[in-house]
């Protein structure tokens, strides 16, 4: 299997080149060349496979020759080995023909999890392959950052480094990044804010002359095409088990970066029928925008009690464009240089194609709060703020009517208490069994000023992969 660039300049890569390559060099976003297309019957002979056996049906044709079948079932057993719950993704009805599709249940309790400890072992298969070793690193606000580190712990030819700006994250989010032990794991606490940390990402992927000769660095970021990969296979798992290929399913995605739902719309490509994909965002809504005046435009970042869909721009949406405009690279360049300086609008017939499958909803911080209260109420169930925002846009869409409509349920809502204690519900929530200790465990992270040459200089004097 081919991966070509969605600006159309850059070489096409096979899946191994495409695992350590971010960006593509014409600015673009790889995606695969061709999509495996799978029939009604081999659809209904997934309803008795298990969810590893599931994924390796879906990703094998991904993969390609890059590497060897009995070793892809090994990884992906061990990634999903990581999951605490048998089931791996498990559905749970909260009302009529309305289902929660729980992917919480890995390492940090979000559903990044599927992705990141997929990524951390296929790059380490295919470096130790190389006799290579490379450094991997990315900022957070918080929330995202352990589910990067928890990737990266069993691999030995991996550094990590995770910025975080020093005492502005929460205690349970630093200390589940920071109690994670590997001599691999780098945690850094940099005395800025987010924005200074991501600027030293940022300038550390232009210019990698701090790291010894060798060492490349490797982002893990939501554009890295093996995550989106991953999250087809729990499109398939949760239509399968309500009734695919027989009956259609309508899902809702709590989306930001546009990876998870992207993963559902190649499912949707690949056979599953999928009757509509909600996109349900909160305040930060540039895609409800997209849907609904056919304009891409920037607007200034609200912080809200859903922070994991807090973005600007949705990055992983240029490789739907690609596709709305029938793969047209050189057109799909042009407008994402327009987009630097101003709005993009999209064509009529892109985005009645787009609409086809495609509906938005933007959910209030208010609103996530009242859908919290209201599931807890009509069926003790207890959402998170992300997963609410799904679920209420999956009732207003109105299609459970017709369709099971399965919300994606992207974190437990022991991560994000205040959004519980602002619904009144803070008695409800209790870390999962394996975290009660969380606040015992030892702790270890370095404080570093807010200079990139201090963090790079550390970098480069602790890799110990
Ligand atoms: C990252 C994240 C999202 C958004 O997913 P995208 O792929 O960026 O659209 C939603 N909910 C949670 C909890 C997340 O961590």
């Amino acid at each position: 299997m081919k991966y070509i660039s969605t600006r159309g300049s850059a070489p096409a890569l096979n899946f191994e080149d495409v695992l350590l390559t971010g960006l593509a060099s014409d600015g673009g976003l790889y995606v695969p060349e061709t999509l495996p297309v799978f029939s009604q019957a081999e659809i209904a002979d997934m309803a008795s496979m298990n969810y590893v056996e599931l994924a390796e049906r879906i990703v094998a044709p991904f993969v390609d020759d890059c590497i060897a079948q009995d070793d892809l079932r090994t990884i992906l057993q061990a990634t999903y080995a990581e999951f605490r719950h048998d089931a791996v993704a498990p559905l749970t009805q909260v009302a009529h023909n309305q289902w929660v599709l729980e992917l919480f249940h890995g390492p940090t309790l979000a559903f990044k999890d599927f992705a990141l400890q997929l990524l951390g072992r296929l790059l380490d298969y295919v470096l130790e392959r190389k006799h290579r070793k490379v450094a991997i690193m990315g900022a957070t606000s918080g929330d995202t950052g352990s589910a990067a580190i928890e990737g990266c712990r069993h691999c030995d030819n991996i550094d990590i480094f995770i910025l975080h700006p020093y005492q502005r994250v929460s205690d349970v989010q630093r200390r589940q990044m920071t109690t994670v032990v590997g001599d691999n794991i780098h945690n850094l606490a940099v005395q800025g804010n987010f924005d200074d940390c991501q600027a030293m990402v940022k300038a550390s992927f232009n210019d990698k002359a701090f790291l010894p000769e060798g060492r490349s660095l490797v982002a893990v970021n939501s554009i890295n095409w093996a995550r989106i990969m991953a999250q087809i296979v729990y499109y398939f798992y949760a239509a399968v088990a309500l009734g695919a290929p027989g009956r259609p399913s309508v899902f809702s995605v709590p989306t930001g970066n546009f990876g998870d739902i992207f993963a559902g719309y190649l499912a949707a490509q690949m056979g599953l029928p999928v009757e509509r994909l909600i996109i349900a965002t909160n305040r930060n809504d540039v895609l409800h925008r997209v849907m609904t005046t056919s304009t891409y435009g920037r607007q200034a970042l609200s912080h809200t009690l859903s922070p994991s869909m807090d973005i600007t721009v949705s990055s992983n949406f240029e490789r739907l464009l690609f596709d709305l405009y029938d793969r047209d690279g050189a057109t799909i360049a042009q407008m994402m240089q327009r987009f630097e300086t101003g709005d993009v609008s999209f064509s009529d017939s892109a985005m009645a194609r787009a609409r086809r499958l495609f509906s938005s909803q933007c959910v209030s911080d208010e609103q996530t709060c009242a859908q919290i209260a209201s599931t807890w109420e009509n069926c003790e169930y207890l959402l998170d703020p992300h997963s609410a925002i799904g679920l209420k846009a999956a009732f207003d869409s109105g299609l459970s009517a017709r369709y099971p409509v399965i919300t994606l349920a992207t974190a437990h809502p022991a991560k994000f208490p205040d959004a519980i204690q602002q619904a009144g519900l803070s008695q409800a929530v209790e870390l999962p069994l394996h975290l009660r200790d969380l606040f015992q465990r030892e702790e270890r992270y370095e404080v570093l000023p807010n200079e990139l040459g201090a963090v790079q200089a550390f970098m480069a004097a602790n890799l110990n992969a």
